[in-house]
């Protein structure tokens, strides 16, 4: 037997719906913040990831899935969203027109990593991108966009750290700093860490052992660091984030791990310790020229979906079931003719035609096992076709909630329906409501 790839699974009807639902509050929030939706291909020429992501970061050296097509070109599905949508705001001219532009994505993301709780091979991530401003109301925006999407979502307690890791002047002033503090306690670091020092000290801020943890607390702060423009800067995201109702912190140790962000960056992350980020992302002023752009004001968040669904589990949140409500047409009796079944297919169509969820046995079962099949797939009623109702020019509907049936004329089945119908998803909506 074949199995789906390790890192991959299927999303089947019954945890779909849940799916279905992050990705509508999804669409909503886009909306109410002005976002419009794009769509890049999920694979690009190999060099867009190396240059946008940088060739030295884990996930391009490290994690992609890389092949050579048929006719010899080195192409990547996409590990991450925002390089693709750099490459398409260019190579479309968005930046020639009004700006800003604000574009959302949501889709598969590929990356070879060891699978694990919330990250898969092929995971999903919904996104924003923003180009052509670097006003801080900006900033702030896109933070209050990523904590009302969980906030509609019912995700409650997040942690909101917000960070400013300067220009790169800022950050090579700091990064010296950084690095020859460090370098007093280079045989306390960890592997990694002594080996960050020469690369990018910055990264040591990341580090997650105790003991590099210890020493950072001692280190050299960024906000020392910061240039004029960079510190007004942030000083205004923080008061524009005063006027939402994020709850947020500043964390100068927050850095993140691509290198191409500038100034902002923040992460959301689930309540408790030990638990990866929901989302993060940050500013960046420099990718656009990066990807063979002029120089452009940009800045996203990627959150990750999986995650999502996770902390949503993790905080019990209840996902609403607003299903559409449906009718199944069962067939009771002998019908060596195939009349029933003719009958049953002309009023399965009618259903349908208006509007209403409908179906009928497609395995000959007894009425009995034909009841059974109505109750598991969630049918509110079933209507009843026999030889006797046919002659007579009526069918028998059973409420199945109720359990009640009443016998109705064919000719006005149709309206009966959509009223019955209609009523109980007000009903429902009602409860789903309160
Ligand atoms: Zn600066
Ligand atoms: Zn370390």
């Amino acid at each position: 037997m074949i199995k789906a790839p390790r890192g991959t699974r299927d999303l089947l009807p019954g945890e779909i719906e849940k799916w279905h639902y992050v990705e509508k509050i999804a669409r909503e929030v886009s909306e109410i913040y002005g976002y419009e939706e794009i769509r890049t291909p999920l694979f690009e020429h190999t060099e867009l990831f190396q240059r946008g992501i940088g060739d030295t970061t884990d996930v391009v050296q490290k994690e992609m899935y890389t092949f050579e097509d048929r006719g010899g070109r080195s192409v990547t599905l996409r590990p991450e969203g925002t390089a693709a949508v750099v490459r398409a705001y260019l190579e479309n001219h968005l930046n020639s027109g009004p700006q800003p532009v604000k574009v959302y994505y949501m889709g598969p993301m590929f990356r070879y990593d060891r699978p694990q709780a919330g990250r898969m091979r092929q995971f999903h991530q919904l996104g924003i991108e923003a180009f052509g401003s670097s006003d801080a109301a900006l900033d702030a925006e896109v933070i209050s966009y990523t904590y009302d999407f969980f906030y509609r979502l019912g995700l409650r307690g997040l942690r909101v750290e917000v960070n400013s890791v300067g220009c790169p002047q800022c950050r090579s002033r700091f990064g010296e700093a950084l690095k020859s503090f460090m370098e007093k306690y280079e045989e306390s670091l960890c592997p990694n860490c002594r080996e960050r020092l020469s690369r990018n000290p910055l990264r040591v801020l990341d580090c997650k052992e105790q003991k590099c943890r210890e020493l950072l607390a001692g280190a050299p702060s960024i906000y020392d660091y910061l240039c004029r423009k960079c510190s007004e800067h942030f000083e205004q995201v923080k008061s524009y984030l005063n006027l939402t109702d994020v709850p947020f912190e500043v964390s100068g140790q927050l850095v993140r791990g691509l290198d191409y962000y500038t100034q902002t960056v923040f992460e959301v992350s689930p309540p408790g310790d030990g638990q990866g980020s929901l989302a993060g992302g940050g500013r960046y002023s420099n990718l656009v020229e990066i990807c063979g752009g002029p120089a452009t004001p940009g800045i996203g968040v990627a959150i990750g979906l999986e995650r999502v669904l996770l902390a949503l589990q993790s905080q019990g949140v209840e996902f609403p079931s607003v299903k559409k409500e449906r009718v199944f047409i069962a067939t009771a009796g002998d019908d060596p003719a195939g009349k029933l079944n003719r009958e049953a297919m002309r009023l399965l169509l009618e259903l349908r035609r208006c509007d209403l969820p409908a179906e009928k046995d497609l395995l000959r079962r007894s009425l009995k096992s034909q009841m059974k099949q109505a109750g598991r797939i969630g049918a509110g009623y079933a209507v009843i076709l026999g030889m006797d109702e046919l002659e007579n020019g009526t069918v028998v509907v059973r409420d199945m909630l109720k359990g009640e049936q009443s016998e109705i004329s064919r000719d006005g089945l149709t309206e009966y329906l959509k009223a019955m119908v209609q009523i109980r998803e007000e009903i429902f909506w009602k409860a789903a409501e309160n």
